[in-house]
């Protein structure tokens, strides 16, 4: 396992789409690894592949229940509404207000390929919205309620 490079905003892979992931190879496997380790070493809550430079489907998050692993993911439901301070890896020390479903239903894969469905609330489903959303080019400051601040002066 390695810590990967992380893409900052800016750094136009971020805003590409990704494509779906086909067949998992042992090189998958190994950056699905690397992105875990990556988002811990970082103390993020998720991690989506382009933010590590490869613009495959796949993303990784952790809330503090063990990393979860989603390839091809799909968000199914999206319901209620949290409104709250969110920050990326890619736009390091900064938070701004997002709306979010406080509720979603993903279904992906796992990396047997093996799908799954998940239920999200509050932190998961921000995290897994968010995550989402770096798949399709897309950063939080895109859709912020507010400005994007210094974490040091933001108040909730
Ligand atoms: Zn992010």
């Amino acid at each position: 396992m390695a810590i990967r490079n992380l893409r900052y905003d800016g750094d136009p892979i971020l805003r590409k789409v990704s494509k779906e992931v086909k067949e998992i190879t042992p090189r998958i496997e190994e950056l699905i690894d690397d992105m875990v380790e990556t988002m811990h070493m970082e103390n993020g809550v998720g991690l989506a592949g382009p933010q590590v430079g490869v613009l495959k489907r796949i993303f990784v998050v952790d809330v503090g229940d063990g990393p979860i692993e989603f390839i091809n993911p799909v968000i199914i439901e999206k319901s209620g509404e949290q409104i709250g301070g969110e920050g990326c890896l890619s736009l390091p020390n900064k938070i701004a207000k997002v709306k979010r479903p406080n509720h979603v239903i993903c279904e992906a894969y796992n990396r047997k390929m093996e799908k799954f469905t998940i239920e999200g609330e509050e932190l998961l489903a921000r995290a897994i919205c968010h995550e989402y959303d770096h798949l399709d080019g897309i950063l939080y400051k895109d859709i912020a309620e507010g400005p994007v601040m210094n974490v040091d002066d933001y108040e909730d």
